[in-house]
């Protein structure tokens, strides 16, 4: 890759925003002009198709109903039934999800799998509530749900605050209200219920199998370079795990509980190890040094790995990013008014619709999986799941290099322009 010291991208029309939903519109602009996308396509593609708003009433342990605020947003269904997450949050909002929505119609469209893109939300605290209560919520939001939700309609998924346990009370819920079993109608189930192997994994190793393909374009050599991993969930934890294994130097680890240095390399598989025993936090992990969690994305690596949260690389710390590339494991860690002074220094970024694309991928084959009524082998998924991550990698990388564009733009071009070639050729309107 020749990063170019200019940037050539018209400027993105929202300044700096913490705002997700204004934060995708800005790149999708910027794309969309350089694709010269006919105005039809550019009205249709900026709104959701649907937006639905429920409120829930739920029975709590105390014996209160307490009313819930939940939504779906169906973003586009050009290219096949719409996919995406659940997200149980406190600080979910419409706007966030309609964000969320938007990024599975493109992230869908780069791995040139057959989904639209949705995202659902439900404001609520899941780490105060009982399981019992979690469940009264997510049947009440899968029946206020049945006429969305659907196998060839939309496929929900699991998301931040929410994982197999919570599939499978959709999947039954929904199996309920249609009188029989409907395995694919929801994807991350349990193994044992049509779940995929490969699946708990397929997020982490896709930020993996696009950062070697990276570095393979930027001439970095595996043994000499080092990471800086922010987020140790499911994402971050298997990123470092699979990047470990590799032989990158994972020199810096973060979760909500502290941050942590080893000029000589962590041993993740220890990391683990501590993390499992406590409670799921790395807190006081021995042989390292802690760290100011504000540092480890300045740090000095070749490698950065955003895996936790949206926004973090903002205009006021991307000017002290000392990393050469950026591998976007989390949705939207990079707030647009950051793009110009990455792009300026000369920093590649794999971006979030490219580079964690891993977890859809794998999702679409368990529903494949479920409407085959067949079970693949690991070795088959992950070797489909590579393939399709290092095709979409070369894809973008060529755009981007034929429009001498960010990795970023180009994997949105990518995207809108499979969208908007499958509006012309459908037509209807
Ligand atoms: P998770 O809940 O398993 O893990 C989140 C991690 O981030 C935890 O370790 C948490 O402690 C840490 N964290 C939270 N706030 C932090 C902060 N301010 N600083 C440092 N660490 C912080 O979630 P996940 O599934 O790993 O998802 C992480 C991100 O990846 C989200 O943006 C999610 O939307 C995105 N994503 C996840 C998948 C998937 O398959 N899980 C797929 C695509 C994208």
């Amino acid at each position: 890759m020749t990063p170019t010291t200019v940037y050539k991208e018209p400027a993105p029309r929202v300044a700096n925003t913490e705002n997700p939903l204004e934060s995708m519109m800005s790149r999708f602009n910027v794309a969309a002009e350089i694709l010269g996308l006919d105005h039809e396509t550019y009205e249709v593609l900026k709104a959701a198709d649907k937006q639905i708003i429920v409120h829930l009433p739920v029975s709590m342990d105390d014996g209160k109903v307490r009313v819930f605020e939940g939504y779906r947003v169906v973003h586009n269904t050009i290219l096949g039934p719409s996919k995406g997450g659940i997200r149980y949050d406190k600080n979910v909002s419409l706007d966030e999800v309609k964000a969320l929505a938007a990024w599975m119609t493109w992230k869908c469209a780069v791995v040139d799998i057959p989904y639209g893109g949705a995202k659902g939300g439900i404001i609520c605290d899941p780490t105060t509530m009982s399981a019992g209560e979690i469940e009264r919520l997510t049947r009440a939001y899968t029946m206020s749900m049945k006429d969305v939700f659907g196998p060839d309609r939309d496929i929900p998924a699991p998301d931040m605050g929410t994982g197999p346990r919570e599939m499978a009370w959709i999947m039954d819920e929904f199996s309920k209200t249609v009188g029989q079993t409907s395995s694919a109608v929801v994807t991350g189930k349990p193994l044992v219920m049509g779940g995929s192997l490969g699946r708990t994994e397929a997020t982490g190793r896709g930020v993996m199998v696009s950062c070697l393909a990276a570095m393979n374009k930027l001439n970095m050599k595996i043994e000499e370079t080092s990471v800086a991993i922010q987020g140790f969930g499911n994402v971050g934890s298997w990123t470092a795990k699979l990047m470990f294994d590799k032989g990158l130097k994972i020199k810096a680890i973060s979760d909500i509980s502290g941050a942590y240095w080893n000029d000589n390399g962590l041993n993740i598989d220890d990391v683990i190890a501590y993390k499992n025993a406590h409670g799921g936090r790395i807190e006081g992990f021995p042989g390292a040094t802690p760290i100011d969690p504000d540092e480890l994305l300045v740090s000095d690596v070749d490698v950065l790995v955003p895996a936790a949260v949206e926004d973090v690389i903002t205009e006021h710390n991307a000017p002290f990013i000392k990393a050469k590339l950026i591998v976007e494991g989390a949705n939207g860690p990079t707030s647009a008014s950051a793009d110009p002074i990455i792009y300026a220094k000369g920093i590649s970024v794999v971006p979030d619709i490219l580079a964690n694309s891993g977890g859809v991928t794998v999702s679409y084959f368990e529903w494949v999986q479920n409407k085959q009524g067949f079970k693949w082998s690991l070795e088959m998924v992950t070797d489909r799941a590579d393939r399709i991550m290092t095709d979409a990698f070369e894809k973008v990388f060529a755009v981007s290099q034929k429009y001498d564009i960010s990795l970023r733009i180009a994997a949105y071009v990518v995207a809108i322009d499979k969208v908007a070639q499958t509006y012309k050729y459908r037509g209807g309107y």
